[in-house]
């Protein structure tokens, strides 16, 4: 397989139109994605032929070889891609729903769907924010939860009929190169070591933030727990972007990779309110789309997608299509996240937020407590998904299944309706939990490196590029903790970055 041969031409070039015609879509250039014509235009790059080839490409090639890999990433891309398309009807059914969907309380206040998780999340008061809560898991029970788990169904037949591997999970492992159940081992040791720290410090946020007892608490109150805004005036809005690109040119790079990262700041109507990043060609294009409104979770936003961006920018062009668009995401959310873990960083807090030196420890509790919750539902996440594919557990049980895994993981009360709901395709929470292990790995090899201020050394940033971003999405998180820190993943440097965020 060289690498210019038609099925990666062909496959570059309909993701730089798929790409392009999202930005554009999102950023409000233009009202909507008009996908359909760009899928017809491309048809060759994902059809029948392509499909038999990549897979002719990987069954031949040695295990353990590049080319084995290389052919190892487009039979996964490929794959998602027709199972996504086949899907897309029902995609389509669901998103109209969504849309339409109107949650109504006993009362007889209406709330639309599409914007109850966010009023629920800023409902101060606790009976209504689980009256809201109640109301909204009654209706998508009665009519979304039939029409995820049909879709999961279509989507689990679909891959198993591939035939790639045996079963469900095995494909997806055999596909990703990693192994689902070593991590959901990891998982489940985590959360044993980590549930006393957990059981000492939730109690006191109910009380303190939310002003509720232990054992009383439900997934709303979570949401409106981690919601708190308390710290949100030293994030302003209007020193963000100069603040992040100072932090970069401090580290020795450019914040805008030389003009290939486009920063949109403009108000524009139809632009999302959510920071993100589009590669439309990788390096020399992507944009990263800003609506500042400020406070804590907009600059981590920013941050995290900064982190993408300067990733996909000063990858190699060398590179073949496949290690430049496609690989194991886990490395590029891995260097978002370090880039938004940097808002738990005492010094770098101290030196491009407005928070008070007074205000940290306070800050910092706080911002340990939200990180064992997330890990803790990541983790409950991946062990719960991984039971709907084995084939032990029937589909009728899975909701019992989904409180009890959550509801032991996070103590707080979750809801039967979101059985369905609350899931990662193709177990996308492993990705972010290895990402999650590889930036807390990558920041203590810094410190090390470059000293505990690592993200104002000047010779971070070039060692950034060549060791890290430069080589794209070759390797698997794991290769890459070994080769740059000679140490193995784990939850590790997490419990440690936790504990000294606690106190
Ligand atoms: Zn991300």
């Amino acid at each position: 397989m060289t690498h210019a041969d038609p099925l990666r031409t062909r496959a570059e070039a309909f993701l730089e139109d798929v790409s392009r015609e999202y930005h554009a879509a999102h950023a409000g250039h233009k009202s909507g994605a008009d996908l359909q014509p760009i899928y017809e235009r491309h048809k060759d790059a994902f059809g029948d032929e392509a499909w038999a080839d990549a897979v002719a490409q990987w069954r031949e090639a040695t295990p353990g070889s590049e080319e084995h890999r290389s052919a190892r990433m487009i039979v996964d891309w490929l794959l998602e891609s027709r199972v996504g398309r086949a899907m897309a009807p029902l995609e389509e059914k669901e998103f109209a729903w969504e849309a339409a969907a109107v949650v109504r309380l006993p009362d007889g206040t209406e709330e639309p769907y599409a914007r109850v998780a966010i009023t629920i999340a800023n409902t101060r008061d606790t009976d209504a924010r689980r009256a809201l809560d109640d109301a909204r898991a009654k209706l998508v029970l009665a009519e979304f939860a039939p029409m995820r788990r049909e879709r999961m169904a279509r989507e689990k037949g679909l891959i198993e009929d591939a035939r790639l591997v045996d079963g469900y999970t095995p494909t997806l492992e055999a596909l990703s190169g990693t192994s689902i159940s070593a991590l959901r081992a990891e998982c489940e040791q985590f959360l044993r070591d980590t549930q006393s720290m957990w059981d000492d410090v939730l109690p006191e946020f109910l009380k303190r933030v939310l002003g509720i007892a232990p054992g009383d608490a439900t997934r709303a109150d979570a949401v409106a727990l981690m919601r708190a805004p308390e710290f949100d005036g030293a994030f302003p809005a209007d020193a963000m972007e100069t603040e992040v690109r100072r932090h970069v040119t401090d580290m020795g790079i450019s914040p805008d990779a030389h003009g290939r990262v486009r920063f949109d700041t403009a108000e524009r109507p139809g632009k999302r309110a959510r920071a993100f990043c589009s590669p439309v060609q990788i390096p020399d294009e992507v944009h990263l789309v800003i609506r500042p409104h400020g406070g804590q979770n907009d600059w981590q936003t920013l941050m995290h997608e900064l982190g993408h961006a300067l990733h996909f920018a000063n990858m190699s062009r060398e590179l073949p299509f496949e290690f430049r668009w496609l690989g194991d995401n886990s490395i590029t959310e891995g260097y978002a996240m370090l880039f938004d873990h940097r808002l738990q960083d005492r010094g770098w807090l101290l030196r491009y937020s407005r928070l008070e030196k007074s205000d940290l420890p306070r800050y910092l509790r706080s911002a340990g407590f939200e990180e064992l919750q997330f890990l803790r539902r990541y983790c409950a996440k991946l062990i719960y998904e991984t039971q709907i594919y084995d084939g032990r557990v029937p589909w009728s049980a899975l909701p019992d299944l989904y409180v009890e895994t959550l509801n032991g993981a996070t103590g707080f009360r979750y809801q039967a309706s979101d059985a369905f709901l609350d899931v990662d395709p193709r177990f996308y929470a492993a990705r972010y939990l290895r990402a999650w292990q590889l930036q807390a790995l990558l920041n203590e090899s810094l410190i090390g490196r470059f000293d505990a201020d690592w993200w104002r050394n000047p010779r971070t940033g070039p060692y950034l590029v060549g060791e890290l971003f430069g080589w794209g999405q070759r390797e698997l998180a794991e290769e890459q903790a070994q080769r740059v820190t000679g140490k193995r993943l784990s939850f590790a440097p997490l419990v440690r970055a936790i504990e000294q965020m606690l106190g």
